[in-house]
């Protein structure tokens, strides 16, 4: 399979773009090589600048639940794109999607916004504004969008009890160590560190946000104690102490369930994100909650916000089309196809003597490279041990077999309803080559 287009793509883009990427996952830095350069894509399957046909398992991040270029979507935004692209005013398409938005979830208003990121900065600045607190309480290993206050990672001792509390240091350059230092960053699944981190800073506490079923760690189960769901004891948590409990379904949402994963959990909290497959593969995503809270955004309250493209009638039109099309009998289909997969993976694996373990949340799955000792992954740091070797020659060994997988061992992989016997053959078919090159370099 040859990259040669791709190859020159790469390097002309170096010249001009940090990285020749816009976004850093993409430059293929976690497993080595040229990044595919895409020229096209339909149904399940990517088609490279080089004219190669890749089954797809990334799907544009979670937003492409119906695969590429479905015929009743591309219809919808011929459409909206026929009448103008941005209007600066309201519309009646992004009507339409925050009732569908509303329909389907425990919110009662939305404010669309153009990227999950804005989602979750403008929900801290109302739960902040709405509980006049400043402190965050996020988890480590859960990714909320570049958002300065959110791209903080564990002190040393945070992961400690006794160190709960302990104030997060910024994740990269240029957040503000004054802005992570009113950031909580706690172990996921750790109710003693969250009773503990609540106990101390409980009236300092302005929200918790977490991903509703994380995915960007790779897909980590929210554990059950008690017959009481992890998002149950957070919501709990937060209503002791009067704070916000703020479920971030950028990824799930729409996608784990036709609800998301507040389908799946029924948990109700105080405001939610949502992104990815609400824009139908456009730049949309949105914040929602309680009227009461919402109305405290401008111009009904003071709380600014706003946006030149928000509800952008193009991407308004996808999105709601999108949402349309997502009936209870597609994610019947969506899991079934991921326990084929799932079942395959865990008993090639198996086959070849590669220790791993497979955790999902819905049909969203991940496959961890963890050592023979690990059984489940619970939280970042488990999933820390992995083996980002073997992943990387699992990894190239698929895409020369023309299955595109995530670029990096701490995501998810993405499913569509394009993805029919066909294309999951293919990427079946791929697995024991592969997985015999990943235990060929295994260290476990
Ligand atoms: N929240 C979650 C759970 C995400 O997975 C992401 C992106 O992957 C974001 C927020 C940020 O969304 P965006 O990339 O659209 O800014």
């Amino acid at each position: 399979m040859t990259d040669a287009v791709s190859r020159q793509l790469f390097e002309r883009a170096q010249q001009v773009v940090p990285g020749g990427v816009n976004s850093p996952v993409r430059a293929f830095r976690a497993v080595g090589g040229t990044p595919r350069f895409i020229a096209s894509a339909h149904g399940p399957y990517l088609v490279d600048a080089d004219g190669n046909e890749l089954v797809d398992l990334v799907c544009s991040w979670g937003p492409m639940i119906l695969g590429h270029a479905h015929p009743e979507v591309i219809a919808a935004v011929r459409d909206a794109a026929g009448r103008g692209t941005s209007y600066g005013a309201p519309t009646q398409a992004e009507v339409e999607l925050a009732e569908a938005i509303v329909e389907r979830t425990p919110v009662e208003q939305v404010r669309l916004v153009n990227s999950g990121t804005e989602a979750t900065m403008s929900v801290l600045r109302l739960a902040r504004a709405a509980t006049g607190r400043d402190l965050v309480v996020k988890f480590a290993g859960c990714y909320h969008g570049h958002v300065d206050a959110l791209l903080a990672s564990a002190g040393s001792g945070v992961a400690t009890l006794s160190d709960a509390a302990a104030l997060a240091t910024p994740a990269s350059p240029g957040v503000p160590a004054a802005t992570t230092a009113q950031t909580l960053v706690l172990p996921y699944n750790d109710r003693a560190a969250v009773t503990a981190a609540f106990a101390e800073h409980g009236e300092r506490i302005a929200c918790l946000v977490t991903e509703a079923a994380p995915g960007n760690m790779g897909v980590i189960e929210p554990g059950v104690e008690d017959g009481e769901h992890f998002n149950a004891f957070l919501a709990r948590t937060c209503r002791e102490h009067g704070a916000l409990f703020v479920s971030d379904e950028v990824m799930t949402g729409f996608r784990v369930s036709r609800q998301g994963q507040y389908g799946r959990d029924g948990v109700e909290p105080d405001l939610m994100t949502f992104g990815k497959v609400m824009g139908g593969g456009f730049p949309a995503a949105a914040f929602g909650g309680r009227a009461e809270l919402m109305q405290l955004l401008s111009p009904v309250g003071s709380v600014y916000q706003a946006g030149t493209l928000s509800g952008n009638p193009v991407a308004s039109a996808a999105g709601a089309t999108t949402l349309r099309l997502l009936d209870d009998d597609v994610y019947t289909r969506l899991d079934r196809s991921a326990d084929v997969l799932r079942s395959a993976v865990a008993e090639v694996f198996t086959e070849v003597g590669l220790p791993h373990v497979v955790q999902s949340a819905g049909s969203m799955f991940s496959v961890f490279f963890t050592p023979a000792d690990v059984d489940r992954v619970p939280d970042y740091a488990t999933a820390q041990r992995q083996d980002t070797a073997a992943h990387a020659a699992f990894f190239h060994a698929m895409l020369d077999a023309g299955v595109y997988l995530p670029p990096s061992a701490y995501e998810a992989w993405f499913l569509s309803t394009a993805h029919d016997d066909v294309a999951l053959s293919r990427i079946v078919e791929a697995l024991p080559a592969a997985a015999r090159s990943a235990a060929a370099v295994t260290t476990a």
